[in-house]
């Protein structure tokens, strides 16, 4: 799962950033509405967290733009406390939920849960693949009916494997979706967390399709 950040003040958004990243989701910031119209537009977040008074474009304008645009990605809007602007505006723009400035982290996180699970919603919330059972709202696999440990990265590629089980996902398509733009790595990164699922699922699940990526099979 990948978010967007757009929020102009520094500190908070990094700090918002790092919380969500350690909760196993890849996390782009901008500090600009223009900025953040253009990331949001290009389609590969599964949330955008907007605030409201930004440089460039404020977030309403932001929300409104996509939406005429066609583009249904969730949309969180942060809304300053001292309530300038009526947080039903916001909605009316085509947001999908409001947290109002200061709000706690905890808070935030079960937002943003509720809203990628609401989305997800027409889709099985647990993937199943073969003996694994990928439960995407609480972030936890079942191999067999008991609980493999994984780390929230090695989680995040396993979901991204999982959605499209079957079918050949390609190193590049998981980092779009696992890490962040701010990533400049290897894209052979993907090898170490398939190494670790491999260990702690067996080696039956995930084959290696040479040269173009990986497979998620019901596996041995
Ligand atoms: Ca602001």
């Amino acid at each position: 799962m990948r978010l967007l950040i757009v929020e102009d003040e520094q500190r908070l958004a990094l700090s918002l950033a790092r919380g969500l990243r350690a909760e196993g989701y890849a996390v782009d910031v901008v500090h600009d509405g223009l900025e953040g119209l253009h990331r949001a537009g290009e389609g590969a977040y599964d949330l955008v967290l907007l605030d409201i008074m930004l440089p460039g474009m404020n977030g309403y304008r932001v929300c409104a733009t996509l939406r005429a645009a066609g583009n249904e990605v969730p949309i969180l809007m942060l809304t300053a406390k001292d309530g300038e602007y009526d947080e039903a505006e916001g909605l009316d723009t085509g947001a999908d939920d409001y947290l109002t400035k200061p709000f706690s982290y905890v808070v935030l996180v079960a937002r943003v849960k509720a809203l990628l699970r609401r989305r997800g919603r027409s889709a099985a919330p647990v993937l199943r693949v073969g003996a694994l059972a990928v439960d995407q709202g609480a972030r936890r696999v079942e191999r067999d009916g008991t609980e493999v440990a994984l780390t929230a990265k090695e989680f995040a590629v396993l979901e991204q494997l999982a959605l499209r089980a079957g079918e050949v996902v390609s190193k590049a398509e998981i980092l779009e979706h696992v890490w962040d733009f701010a990533y400049d790595g290897d894209v052979n990164i993907i090898e170490v967390y398939v190494s670790a699922l491999r260990r702690k699922l067996g080696a039956g699940h995930i084959v290696t399709v040479r040269g173009a990526g990986y497979r998620l099979v019901a596996g041995a």
